[in-house]
């Protein structure tokens, strides 16, 4: 392919006139699949790209010899380009120049040549031009205060790249869809002061003079264009050789010191990886990149060997950091170190199967963590994720897994929690019936049979198959493509009297919401039943009702592997419920949220909810407990404005005092590691809810903070909610200069959402003039309108509606779709949906509109929730003395 490049460079020399533009776009059409997506007429081969990039004035320009196979003989062909200004385009050793037909919408430009392209080998020569955004799309800058050597203050600007999913286009005119893997070698001209990163380690330099030089890193494999990756910045590096690897960890200059935690947790999952997927990582480094600043998109993403990481997801700063942060600063370097190799190095064919990408990397993130920190409890902690991903799955504007993409606006619908946490939720299934060693072996298969290529979930369930005694394909498939969550009901037979032998009957239906007018589904599902004294045993329940030998009582997903909700009825749930307080935790946690959900969801009575409530020891695991606190923390926030609310948060105070008298205020040494975010949400909570001891400690707390005394993290934490959310104008004001003298730029945007958490409308004002002031830095500014919107769903969205032209440009392009809808998605007033519709028509295309029918459901519930639940809450709690 090289001959071809050195042919071109020689056309070059010769100079040729400006290229046409023409005057009708070319559009393309939905293929058979009904995706819009480029022609199949040709396909890229590599890339060598060569970018200048001008930092200060937010520009690049770039050339880039792309060699292509033709396939099939045609005149045109089309690329993907984004906000990209042609020069010069040639196809090496014809001398004309073809016309070009750009079309925005489609995000294409169609090159356009006199004479026929018959089937072969070409190199397409581009010169152009882009922007460099201020947001995490394409090539962005991310701006920072940095001490220069006399210790003042100065601006820095650092440069990154994202890309996923369809955002490469603006970096590179590029066949920029997943299937057309390439490889790719990158030059750029960079000052020599700077250290500039890509997925390769850098090959050669050349000074160029006037402080600059060109560097070239080293031809990547064959990738997606969405996993390319360019970094400049004034970095520090520092790194270890792992089984062969250099893994570095990529900071601001300055802040190697909060750098060693995301290494060592490199260094501890690299060699697992390598062992887990049979195959070794095959880049000779991987580096963890930090950047300043924040996205509402995304944390990390998983360029081949060079991550890119918000630093809140990668920095541990020791003054201030939880044990929740050190906790997710672990999950996610495991998450994205997945997608090495389960996204990297096999990518899904298109969008549709993202899941396949993120699913997995979410259910192995947990697998290699509960590896190496049995005592965090992932596992337990994941069922909140399960919980929340059943909640939008019990819906209407629910999908399934695997869900037809049909544009790339509704690919960046496809990153949500059905894709992310009931992805990783059903692998947790189909690993546990499959078995460990039966999973792992199919997938090194399907890792080895498609390595450097495409994959479609199918491809996944064959390979398992073939090397497990249990098959799972018919399995995987109901839970892939088909949305909803199956409901088990156990009804007791044969139990009375004879506890140690009896009989369960189990049958199968849907657990919705809102879904009345849905058709009914069936499911194959498999169930694990324990009886108390007895080993668990998997029952496969797909329609008919089932029997099933046990003693009772007995707890129906035990383990809680599997999707699906658990509906005991009347008899069965009072056996359980008096054996609650000895179970493990994991069915602690199953039981307390399905009969939650249930309870709100109308199929079991509010009292069933309140029962178990407050059946649990007060010796639970703190993750149980969190999630209860959670729940009651939710509740109250239903009851906002309804007379019975006092009454509640009289019951809810008294049900968590215990734990706080339990865990203080203050770390122990000798505690377990999730005490510490119990602490923080039992603490929050009871702010929340007016405990009105916990906020005069917060305030005198916060007094001391201010004052200058060192907090303990998690103290800290809470103690900042509490008095953010109470805040009075005195206290906000204290909060903004905490914010403007603050030292890191982690701290700066925690102080900064701060001051939209405020419950004083005029406070909730204030935050939002600020967020727009320019005051913040621009990716922070969305995070204090979302602050805002958790108390003042309404004001939050008025105000990006009346801004929208402010506010969509400090965007990722990924985000502005989802943005608004994330606003009100925890509000129960109806109104807001013709509010959100509004927002919608006046803003977003149609196709833009993906999460609207899924918050609008979700806003439909919790109305429904708050005027036929509360009342029954109301009830219960009269007759308990409440
Ligand atoms: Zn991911």
């Amino acid at each position: 392919m090289k001959r071809l490049i050195l042919a071109l460079f020689a056309m070059a020399a010769i100079g040729a006139a400006q290229p046409a533009l023409a005057q009708s776009p070319a559009t393309l059409v939905p293929n058979a699949q009904g995706r819009i997506v480029l022609p199949t007429v040709a396909a890229p081969l590599h890339y060598d790209i060569l970018v200048r990039p001008d930092a200060a004035k937010l520009t690049f320009s770039g050339s880039v010899t792309i060699d292509i196979e033709v396939k099939v003989q045609t005149r045109t062909l089309v690329l993907n380009a984004a906000d990209i200004g042609f020069d010069r385009v040639r196809l090496a050793g014809r001398p004309d120049a073809p016309q070009i037909a750009l079309n925005p919408e489609q995000q294409t430009a169609a090159f356009t040549f006199a004479s026929p392209l018959e089937p072969g080998l070409y190199a397409l020569h581009i010169d152009y031009r882009g922007k460099i955004y201020r947001q995490a799309s394409g090539l962005f800058a991310l701006d920072y205060d940095a001490s220069s050597t006399d210790g003042k203050t100065v601006k820095q600007r650092a440069l990154f790249t994202q890309f996923e999913p369809t955002d490469a286009r603006r970096f590179v005119p590029s066949f920029d869809e997943p299937a057309d893997k390439a490889t790719f070698t990158l030059s750029a001209v960079v000052p020599t002061d700077q250290m500039a990163l890509s997925n390769m380690p850098i090959v050669s330099r050349t000074p160029l003079g006037g402080g600059l030089e060109r560097v070239t890193f080293g031809q990547t494999p064959k990738m997606s264009s969405y996993l390319l990756f360019f970094g400049l910045g004034d970095f520090e590096r520092i790194h270890r050789m792992v089984d062969g690897v250099d893994v570095g960890v990529v900071v601001k200059r300055g802040d190697t010191g909060q750098a060693e935690y995301a290494l060592d947790a490199a260094a501890h999952i690299l060699p697992y990886y390598n062992s887990y997927f049979g195959v070794k990582y095959p880049l000779p480094k991987l580096d963890l990149i930090g950047g300043p600043g924040s996205s509402q998109f995304f944390g990390a993403m998983e360029n081949w060997g060079a991550i890119f990481y918000f630093e809140r997801d990668l920095l541990i700063d020791p003054r201030i950091a939880t044990e929740s942060d050190r906790q997710n600063v672990y999950i996610v370097v495991a998450h994205e170190m997945a997608h090495q190799w389960f996204g990297d190095l096999v990518t899904m064919a298109w969008w549709d199967d993202l899941w396949l990408n993120e699913g997995f990397a979410s259910w192995m993130e947990n697998k290699v963590t509960d590896h190496f920190h049995p005592e965090w409890r992932v596992w337990l902690q994941e069922l909140e994720s399960k919980q929340y991903a059943m909640g939008t799955d019990a819906k209407a504007g629910t999908h399934p897994i695997v869900q037809p993409i049909h544009d790339i606006l509704q690919a960046q619908d496809a990153f949500d929690d059905i894709t992310y946490s009931k992805g990783a939720a059903v692998i947790r299934m189909l690993e546990t019936y499959a078995g460990e060693d039966a999973w792992r072996d199919g997938v090194r298969r399907y890792i080895a049979a498609h390595a450097y290529g495409n994959a479609v979930t199918d491809d996944l369930w064959r390979e398992v198959d073939a090397v497990s005694p249990r098959k799972i394909t018919d399995i995987a498939h109901d839970f892939t493509l088909k949305a909803g969550v199956p409901m088990i009901e156990v009804h007791e037979g044969g139990c009375a009297g004879d506890r140690a032998s009896g009989r369960l009957e189990l049958s199968q239906g849907r657990f919705g919401l809102d879904a009345a007018d849905k058709a009914p589904l069936h499911w194959t599902v498999p169930v694990v039943v324990k009886g108390n004294i007895e080993r668990a045993k998997t029952t496969l329940i797909d329609g008919a009702p089932v029997s099933v030998v046990t003693n009772c009582p007995s707890v129906v997903n035990a383990g809680q592997t599997g999707y699906f909700r658990t509906l005991y009825e009347a008899r069965a749930f009072s056996g359980i419920a008096s054996r609650y307080a000895s179970l493990d935790p994991d069915d602690q946690l199953g039981i307390l949220n399905d009969t939650g959900s249930e309870a709100f969801a109308g199929y079991a009575p509010m009292a069933d909810f309140l029962d178990i409530a407050t059946r649990l020891p007060a010796d639970a695991n703190p993750v149980v407990e969190e999630a209860l606190v959670g729940q009651l923390g939710g509740l109250d926030r239903l009851y906002d404005g309804l007379p019975g609310q006092a009454r509640f948060r009289a019951f809810a105070i008294a049900r968590l005092q215990p734990i706080l008298a339990r865990v203080g205020w203050e770390s122990k040494p000798d505690e377990a590691p999730n005490t510490q975010s119990l602490r923080s949400s039992v603490l929050a909570t009871l702010g929340r809810l007016g405990d009105a001891e916990v906020i005069a400690q917060a305030k005198a707390r916060f007094q001391a903070l201010v004052g200058g005394t060192t907090l303990q993290p998690t103290e800290r934490e809470a103690v900042l909610s509490i008095v953010a959310v109470n805040a009075d104008p005195a206290t906000w004001d204290q909060i903004h200069s905490l914010a403007r003298d603050a030292k890191t730029d982690l701290e700066k945007r925690e102080y900064y959402e701060l001051l939209g958490a405020a419950r004083d409308e005029a406070l909730a004002k204030r935050a939002l003039a600020l967020a727009l002031s320019g005051e913040p830095a621009p990716t922070t500014a969305p995070g204090i309108i979302s602050s805002v919107s958790r108390l003042h769903p309404a004001l939050a969205l008025q105000f990006v509606d009346t801004n929208w032209a402010t506010v969509s440009p400090l965007l990722d392009s990924a985000a502005r779709g989802e943005y608004a809808p994330r606003l009100v998605s925890g509000a129960a007033d109806p109104a807001l949906i013709d509010a959100l519709d509004r927002f919608g028509d006046a803003h977003l295309t149609p196709s833009a509109l993906g999460d609207f029918p899924k918050v609008e459901a979700s806003i439909r519930y919790n109305a429904v929730s708050r005027a036929k639940r509360l009342p029954e809450v109301d009830r219960w709690l009269a007759a308990h003395g409440g």
